[in-house]
């Protein structure tokens, strides 16, 4: 799309917003059923858009992406009427015989900027949430898997009036001019860094926004764990999507008494998942500068397993790294590739101590028996979401709202949350004017003092 008409789009949206067709129920199920249609019908189209652009199997494609968005589409059809609904709150005898309530209200326009790494799920599931929520939208997808973006262009085009519902493609320059635009609400997922851009460009027009980034995300193996179930979860956490995702466990922190013993059942895990070696179900690294970075972090010496790349295929194989300290590259910034270090810990408080000396992460893993280390940990560490003796799958509950705290998130969605994320809570006191005690009125009068005064002692 060309720069200039990105300013026509907005305000095309805009005055579609303010017909009030994006208010009615019936008309936001309808463009959902209409999304669930265009998806299912386009399926073997989604599958081979993602699989040329980084080898994401049919397997991985429909349970990683395409099955959450069915969901989602109806979690928020069969909701949309209790989420939506006017909810009455109490008044308090001080406003007696007035009522009040809270309309759920949607915001207008809002923009979604998506990440690559799951290109469908995290495009088009905070596009659920907006249209649910009775909003236009204005989707602009990652630039980098190019066939996936195109085919939901196509995709877009062919099912929604671009009033209501369009895909803008672009990088760098068409985001930033996006983001010179009006919007009532700017939902980002990406990296920290280009989340800082997108929260100082919203706060000229003070829109608001909910950032879906990234982070460092811990996995604390502890003794008391089990140990084949904890490996078994958390190898195919790390490496599903090729460690190319933002809830991977980043990296693990193993007590020292276990530590061999997990390197082994991890060296196994690895292999018997066949992630081991180049395959169908193994996926490529987005790009070249993704691997170039990633392979940059690899220390031939610490290398306990794994480490072969292929600059041509863009593939690193599944690599554990031990003896790693908080010092090393690996631990500078978030992998997002699937290259897993290794730190070891002696007491659960310096584990703590170490997860705490970074900025707080999207997630976190915590594998254990032991209930009192499950407290402390919930205690002391501040993370978005996680789980416990589990990886990854929290996001599969929509009953959790999804997102960051601090450098990893503002804001939240999935389920109501994504409702909540679009939506206003407009309140209102409803007052009859048949009782109008004269009593706040001027002039005021110690009789009147006292009356206030009873009434308003809290
Ligand atoms: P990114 O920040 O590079 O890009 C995200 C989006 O921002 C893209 O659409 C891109 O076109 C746009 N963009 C890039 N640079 C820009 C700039 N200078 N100005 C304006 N827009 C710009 O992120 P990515 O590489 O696509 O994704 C990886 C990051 O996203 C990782 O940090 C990962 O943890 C995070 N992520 C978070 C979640 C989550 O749900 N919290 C999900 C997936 C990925």
């Amino acid at each position: 799309m060309k720069i200039g008409s990105m300013k026509k789009i907005v305000s095309l949206q805009r005055n579609f917003f303010k017909t009030h067709n994006t208010k009615d129920l019936h008309f936001r199920r309808k463009q959902l059923k209409t999304l669930y249609s265009a998806l299912k019908k386009n399926e073997p189209l989604l599958h081979e858009a993602i699989y040329k652009d980084f080898k994401k199997s049919e397997f991985d494609n429909y349970t990683t992406e395409l099955s959450l968005l069915y969901k989602d589409i109806k979690e928020a059809r069969i909701n949309i009427f209790q989420w939506a609904r006017k909810q009455k709150v109490s008044t308090g005898i001080l406003n007696f015989p007035a009522s009040s309530y809270i309309i759920p209200e949607p915001l207008g326009v809002c923009l979604v900027i998506g990440a690559w790494n799951y290109p469908y799920q995290l495009s088009f599931a905070p596009v659920i949430a907006a249209i649910a929520a009775g909003n236009t939208v204005i989707l602009k997808p990652s630039e980098l898997p190019t066939r996936t973006a195109a085919a939901m262009t196509k995709i877009v085009k062919e099912n929604f009036d671009p009033a209501f519902f369009t895909v803008v493609e672009g990088g760098v320059e068409e985001t930033q001019e996006l983001l010179k635009q009006k919007f009532d609400k700017i939902f980002f997922t990406g990296s920290t860094k280009v989340g800082k851009i997108v929260y100082k460009a919203a706060a000229e027009n003070l829109t608001p926004v909910t950032l879906e980034l990234g982070g460092k995300s811990p996995a604390i193996i502890t003794e008391s764990c089990d140990l084949k179930v904890s490996v078994k979860r958390l190898v195919w956490g790390k490496f599903l999507n090729s460690g190319q995702t933002c809830i991977a466990p980043d990296y693990v922190l193993v007590h020292k008494s276990i530590e061999q013993k997990f390197l082994e059942q991890a060296k196994k895990e690895i292999i018997s998942q066949h992630f081991a070696f180049e395959n169908d179900n193994y996926l490529q690294i987005i790009n070249n500068s993704n691997f170039e970075r990633l392979t940059k972090m690899l220390i031939p010496e610490k290398i306990y397993y794994g480490g072969e790349t292929n600059a041509e295929t863009r593939y690193i194989q599944p690599t554990i790294m031990q003896n790693v300290t908080m010092d090393d590259a690996v631990m500078q910034e978030e992998i997002f590739g699937p290259i897993l270090p290794v730190l070891t810990y002696e007491t659960i408080d310096e584990a703590i101590a170490k997860v705490n000396s970074l900025p707080k992460p999207l997630s976190c893993y915590l594998f254990t028996k032991s209930s009192s280390i499950k407290k402390k940990i919930l205690k002391e560490i501040s993370f978005g979401g996680g789980a416990i003796n589990e990886t990854v799958m929290h996001i599969s509950n929509s009953n959790l709202p999804f997102g960051g705290v601090g450098h990893s998130g503002i804001g939240n969605y999935h389920g109501e949350a994504g409702f909540k994320t679009f939506t206003h809570y407009k309140s209102v006191m409803d007052k009859p004017t048949w009782l109008d005690p004269s009593i706040r009125y001027y002039p005021h009068t110690p009789f009147r003092f006292k009356l206030m005064y009873w009434f308003m002692k809290f």
